[in-house]
C-alpha cells in the first residue's frame, strides 16, 4: 500500500484531461503534474486517497523529447498552464485524445460512426487572451497583491504579468496597484467580508485596440475616483471605458450585476467574423478572438446553410455565432439569459445591417419551450451553453422543433457527451465532431458536434 513520501520509479503512461501524467503502482493510479508520456522518473508520493494518489517528480531520469522549458517562470506556482511544459502540437494531440476518451466513456456513442475532423490549433500560443480577471489581496505586512489565486486556494499571488494576456495588461495592473497603495484604499477580505476592492477586470477589443477597465468593489463608492480615472488615462493605451462594478455579495462570483460607467463608453468594440461586435461589461465574449472565428466557422460548416433556413441560436451571448451566419439564413432567432447581452445582440444585428433577426432575453429552458409552442419549425439549431450543458427542457424543445441539424458548441466535453447521448435517444445522431483549441497551454478545449435527425 502506497503512503506519503514513498518514492517509486515508474514510467508515465498517460495524461488526463486535467493535464496530469499517470503512473500505475501495482494497478493503483498516481497523478503526477508536470510530466510527459514515456518519461521515466522517480516520483515522490504526496497524498494518498482511497482510489488514487498524487505525486511529484523528484528525479527526471529519462525526459521526453516532447518536453519543453515553460516560458513562464511562475508556471509551477500558478497552475493555469497545465501543458506549459509540453510541445504545443503534442498538447493539442493529448487534449484531443482525452476529450475523445471522455466522450466515448460518458456518451457510449461508437465514435467509429462519427467523422472526427482534425483539431484546429491556435496560431498564437501566448498573448492570445483578450480578457483578464485579477484578484486583489494583501500580504501579512499589508503590501497590496494583484495577480492570481494559488492553485486550489484563494491566496493571491502577486504577479503583474501572464504570457497568455497582452503585455500592456501589466501596465494597467501596475497603475491600479500604485493607486490602491497611494490612497490607502482598503482591500477586500473574503473571510471577514470587509474591505473595498475585490478584482480588476480588463477586456480588450483586439481588432479595434479598445480597452475596458473594470474595478469590482464591495461597496458603492471609490475614494479618489477622479484620480483613478486620470492615472489610467495617462497610460499610452486606448482606454475607451472605465467601469465600477458593485459586488457586495458574500460569494466567489467575480462580477456584480450592477455597475456604473465612470469614464467613456458603456461598451468597447471588436470585429468578429467580419461583424462589428460590441462587448458590454456583463456580456460574454470569447477570450481568443482568432480561434473564436475558426470555431464559429466550424459551426457554420456543420450548419450547412442553404439560405432559406430558420436558425435558432440558443445561449447566444451578444449574438456572435448567429450573426456570423445571419446572411446565409432566412431568419435568425437568438436566446440568452443576460439582458444586457441581448441588448448588445440587437444593436450588433442592426449595426451590421441584418434585418432578419429576433433576440429574446430569458432562460433557454423556458424560451426554447415557448418557441416550440409557437409551432415554429426550425431547420438548424445552434446551442453554445455554459459548462453545465443544456437542460432536458432545452433538449425536448429542440426535438419538438424538429430541426434537420443541431450544432452543439461546447466548452465542456463531459456535459456535451451527456447531452449528445440524450439527443441520440430522441433521434439525433452525432455525425461530426471537431475540436478547436482556444486555450493553448491550459486544460481547456472547445468542441463542436453536428447532430442530424434520423430519417
Ligand atoms: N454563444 C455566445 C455565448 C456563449 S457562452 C458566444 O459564443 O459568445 C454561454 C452563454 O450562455 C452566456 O452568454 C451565458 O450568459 C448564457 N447562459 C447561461 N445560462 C443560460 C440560460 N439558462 N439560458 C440562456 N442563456 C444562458
Amino acid at each position: 500500500m502506497l503512503k506519503k513520501n514513498d518514492v517509486v520509479r515508474e514510467t508515465i503512461i498517460d495524461i488526463t484531461n486535467e493535464g496530469y501524467g499517470v503512473i500505475k503502482v501495482e494497478g493503483f493510479p498516481v497523478f503526477v503534474p508536470d510530466s510527459c508520456i514515456g518519461e521515466v522518473c522517480e516520483i515522490r508520493i504526496l497524498k494518498v486517497f482511497s482510489n488514487y494518489a498524487f505525486g511529484k517528480i523528484d528525479k527526471l531520469l529519462e525526459p521526453s523529447p516532447k518536453r519543453i522549458t515553460p516560458i513562464c517562470p511562475l508556471s509551477k506556482r500558478c497552475g493555469g498552464c497545465s501543458f506549459g511544459h509540453i510541445d504545443y502540437i503534442e498538447e493539442c494531440h493529448l487534449k484531443t485524445k482525452a476529450a475523445l476518451q471522455t466522450i466515448r466513456k460518458i456518451s457510449k456513442i461508437d465514435l467509429d460512426t462519427v467523422e472526427v475532423l482534425p483539431t484546429i490549433p491556435s496560431n498564437k500560443e501566448v498573448h492570445y487572451r483578450n480578457k483578464a480577471q485579477y484578484p486583489i489581496g494583501k500580504d501579512k505586512e499589508g503590501n497590496i497583491k494583484i495577480g492570481f489565486y494559488a492553485p486550489r486556494s484563494h491566496d493571491v499571488v502577486d504577479c503583474n504579468f501572464c504570457y497568455l494576456q497582452p503585455e500592456f495588461f501589466s501596465d494597467i495592473v501596475e497603475v491600479v496597484k500604485k493607486f490602491i497603495e497611494d490612497y490607502n484604499i482598503s482591500v477586500y477580505d473574503e473571510i471577514k467580508h470587509m474591505g473595498l476592492v475585490r478584482h480588476l477586470y480588463i477586456r480588450y477589443g483586439e481588432a479595434t485596440n479598445e480597452v475596458m477597465v473594470s474595478l469590482i468593489i464591495n461597496g458603492r463608492k471609490l475614494p479618489h475616483q477622479e484620480e483613478f480615472i486620470q492615472r489610467l488615462l495617462a497610460l499610452p493605451i486606448s482606454i475607451k471605458s472605465i467601469v465600477l462594478d458593485y459586488n457586495e455579495a458574500k460569494s466567489n462570483v467575480i462580477l456584480g450585476m450592477e455597475y456604473d460607467v465612470i469614464y467613456g463608453e458603456k461598451v468597447i468594440m471588436d470585429i468578429l467574423c467580419g461583424n462589428e461586435i460590441e462587448i458590454a461589461p456583463l456580456s460574454f465574449y470569447q477570450v481568443n478572438r482568432e480561434q473564436a472565428e475558426r470555431l464559429y466557422n466550424v459551426a457554420k460548416e456543420f450548419a450547412d446553410l442553404q439560405g432559406n433556413e430558420l436558425l435558432i441560436d440558443l445561449y447566444c451571448g451578444a449574438g456572435t455565432i448567429g450573426l456570423s451566419m445571419a446572411s446565409d439564413v432566412r431568419k435568425l432567432i437568438g436566446v440568452e439569459i443576460i439582458e444586457e447581452a441581448i441588448e448588445a445582440a440587437k444593436r450588433n444585428a442592426s449595426r451590421n445591417e441584418y434585418h432578419n433577426t429576433e433576440f429574446y432575453a430569458g432562460d433557454a429552458s423556458k424560451l426554447a419551450s415557448d418557441l416550440a409552442k409557437r409551432e415554429l419549425h426550425s431547420d438548424v439549431i445552434v446551442v453554445d451553453p455554459p459548462r453545465k450543458g443544456i437542460t432536458p427542457e432545452v433538449i425536448d424543445a429542440c426535438v419538438t422543433m424538429a430541426p434537420e441539424r443541431i450544432v452543439y458548441v461546447s466548452c465542456n466535453v463531459a456535459t456535451l457527451a451527456r447531452d449528445i447521448a440524450l439527443l441520440k435517444e430522441k433521434g439525433y445522431r452525432t455525425t461530426k465532431l471537431r475540436f478547436v483549441d482556444l486555450f493553448p497551454r491550459t486544460v481547456h478545449l472547445e468542441a463542436v458536434a453536428l447532430l442530424t435527425r434520423d430519417k
